[in-house]
């Protein structure tokens, strides 16, 4: 299984050290198959040594550059940094991020041969739509995108999910992982108010691969919970 932990714009540097401090102890007890990803905000990016690997929510995608307030493959570079979130809905729906720049850092970042966890989500309305709309929404995001590429992990996040307390159902979860492995074969994560109370259920989905954990991997203990069920 794989279990990846979205800080987004939480945690300091401080905090971030000290937060892997208290995770490596506990990874110790982890089953040596399961992998762990911690993406923490980019002014926390180091070279922090233990059983997981870190990653970028985010970069430009240019090595260097006049592109103001960004981060680039320099910096990630600086920091051995190989892996990053591509996709995410809050940079789709807050940051304006289009399908073609998803897409764009997607080729860039696959060219420099990241391993990039893949992103993608219904809104509600389209969830109430039924089944058959959902996967044609989610379809859609991945244009422009090489499903074949060797490093891709795919995250399916319903939008009405993350964040609200409200996970999708086992059904739902099932149904729609299952639709998307017909067309995409690669590690399914699945995102969306995954916790310590009902991570044993999501995982022991067919199709799921794994989870990509916002509120639940924000503490420790919380998180290593989650690892070690
Ligand atoms: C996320 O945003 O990737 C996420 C899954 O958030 P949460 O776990 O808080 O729903």
């Amino acid at each position: 299984m794989i279990f990846a932990a979205n800080f987004k714009m939480n945690h300091t540097r401080k905090s971030t050290h000290e937060y892997i401090e208290a995770l490596n102890e506990k990874l110790l007890a982890k089953h040596p198959d399961d992998k762990v990803y911690i993406f923490p905000p980019s002014t926390a990016l180091d070279g922090y040594e233990g059983n997981f690997t870190i990653g970028a929510q985010n970069a430009y995608p240019a090595k260097n550059g006049a592109y103001t307030g960004e981060i680039g493959l320099e910096q990630l570079e600086e920091f051995d940094i190989g892996t990053i979130l591509i996709g995410h809905s809050e940079r789709r729906e807050l940051l304006g991020e289009s399908q073609e720049k998803v897409a764009r850092k997607f080729s860039f970042f696959k060219e420099h041969g990241f391993e990039i966890i893949y992103c993608i989500g219904e809104p509600l309305h389209i969830r109430e739509e039924g089944d058959e709309e959902v996967i044609e929404y989610l379809l859609a995001q991945f244009e422009g995108i090489d499903t074949s590429y060797e490093k891709l992990i795919v995250a399916y996040e319903p939008i009405w999910a993350i964040g609200t307390g409200r996970s999708a159902t086992t059904e739902e979860i099932s149904t729609t992982h299952e639709a998307l492995k017909r067309t995409v074969q690669k590690p399914l994560l699945y995102g969306g108010s995954a916790k310590p109370a009902n991570i044993k259920e999501i995982i022991s989905i067919r199709g799921v691969d794994g989870v990509l954990v916002g509120s639940a991997s924000l503490d420790a203990e919380s998180f290593s919970k989650m690892v070690l069920s």
